[in-house]
């Protein structure tokens, strides 16, 4: 049924699983849509109605997926990745919304970037973009980017994200001003000074690998002082790729006083370690860096008990002549939208380590009170995102399913369960799996 469905404007999705964040239940239910929102949602697995209905029979059906930190590399690296091809690749694996990183070239510190990436955004049509604009100039550490102006363009946050706002002066008045405007500020933790030259995370395997170590402090002194920027100013921070144990331990703290800090975890730092690294596989090499066993031990829990509030992807393509060097010099970072989810059911909800609501709560409801967007509930006032997931298939991510333009990832060939099916969109039905 879902194979030859036809946009409708009023219909019954019936026969599904829902997935409820709000309440935290997932059980049978049918949702009435009307002109693209959510009109009615019955606990029923079937309804009596003349209205034409999407036989979601055997499907999860959840909010839609929203990603709060992706590069999307337009302008300027367009040979990586697109905003359509971008969104295509989020689409795919069930994300209706994405928020784009400001690190590109042009950076996103001037309205018309904003403007053009809209545009972009419109023009492919796959699902909806709320961009980040720049902190600094240029992401160059030293003076402001016009937050009023860039506001007033449509932006959601501001992040020098790839990049640390290294003089503490200068971060501390973008939190000022930030905080007037009420934006939060996306802080890419990581102290050069300690980080310049790292490879992978410092410990054990770098020894052994003879390869420069980044250590765990070169996260966490920039979370401490971040931290203790925002409880001065008061502005809304939140902490991108958290990777480290102490990191978590300073969010906790800073939390139990009520610094205003929120926090996001990718999925590959939930569930890949630095012993991976013994092979060189340049898609393993990301920053912040994989750490060890215990920190993964740490972010887990962390995500259980809400001191890291959220999974976002940091979806980073790299076009593969650029990956094609040594492992020194191939830039850091690998893909994800399109295969967040099945990895993560994979390997954490079918192992026990987290549960399929707190998973799918995590990539919707979660996200969007981060940076207070729309959507990520099946809640009648927004429009109706949702995601629709054979919970079953089986599947493997390869070149031909993969809708980036980059293919920089460890999980190529890599059998997953749970796979999104399609998305609807503001109630259009869109199949891509
Ligand atoms: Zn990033």
């Amino acid at each position: 049924m879902i194979n030859k469905w036809k946009n409708k404007s009023e219909f019954w999705i019936a026969g599904a699983k829902l997935a409820d964040t709000v309440t935290r239940t997932l059980k049978a239910g049918s949702i009435h849509i009307k002109r693209g929102r959510i009109e009615e949602i019955v606990w029923k697995k079937s309804v009596d109605t003349d209205l034409p209905v999407f036989d979601a029979e055997g499907y999860l059906v959840t909010p839609g997926f929203i990603d709060i930190h992706s590069h999307l590399r337009e302008p300027g690296y367009e040979e990586s990745e697109t905003v359509a091809t971008g969104t295509a690749a989020a689409a795919a694996g069930g994300y209706t919304s994405v928020v784009c990183m400001a690190n590109t070239d042009p950076a996103v510190d001037d309205p018309s970037v904003v403007r053009y990436l809209m545009d972009k955004n419109k023009a492919a049509g796959q699902c909806r973009l709320y961009v980040t604009g720049a902190v600094t100039k240029g992401l160059e550490g030293r003076d402001i980017s016009e937050f009023h102006l860039l506001k007033e363009a449509g932006i959601v946050a501001l992040s020098d994200d790839g990049k640390f706002v290294e003089n503490a002066k200068v971060m501390r008045s973008a939190l000022e001003y930030a905080r007037m405007l009420e934006l939060p500020i996306v802080s890419h933790c990581e102290d050069p000074s300690l980080a310049r030259g790292g490879l992978m995370n410092e410990g054990y395997y770098s020894t052994k690998l003879g390869l420069s170590g980044i250590p765990a402090e070169s996260e966490e002194i920039a979370v401490a002082r971040d931290i203790s920027l925002a409880e001065l100013t008061g502005c809304r921070l939140h902490i991108a790729h958290v990777s480290t144990s102490g990191s978590v331990q300073l969010i906790k703290d800073a939390k139990k006083k009520g610094v205003p800090v929120t926090a996001e975890v990718t999925p590959h730092h939930l569930t890949m370690d630095d012993s991976m690294l013994e092979d060189y596989d340049r898609n393993l090499k990301v920053n912040p860096p994989l750490r060890t066993q215990q920190d993964i031990k740490a972010l887990k829990k962390a995500l259980k008990n809400g001191t890291i509030d959220c999974i976002a992807t940091d979806h980073a393509p790299h076009n593969e002549i650029s990956k094609q060097v040594e492992f020194n010099f191939a830039p850091p970072g690998m893909i994800g939208l399109q295969t967040a989810f099945s990895h993560l059911y994979t390997e954490l909800v079918m192992s026990g380590d987290l549960e399929l609501i707190d998973l799918v709560r995590l990539m919707t409801s979660a996200p969007a009170e981060v940076l207070g967007l729309a959507g990520g509930t099946l809640n009648s006032t927004e429009p109706a995102d949702l995601t629709v997931i054979d919970i079953d298939e089986e599947w493997t991510f390869n070149g031909e399913v993969n809708k980036s333009k980059s293919m920089n990832t460890p999980l190529a060939d890599r059998k997953f369960k749970g796979r999104v099916k399609g998305i609807f969109l503001a109630g259009k039905w869109k199949r891509t799996g």
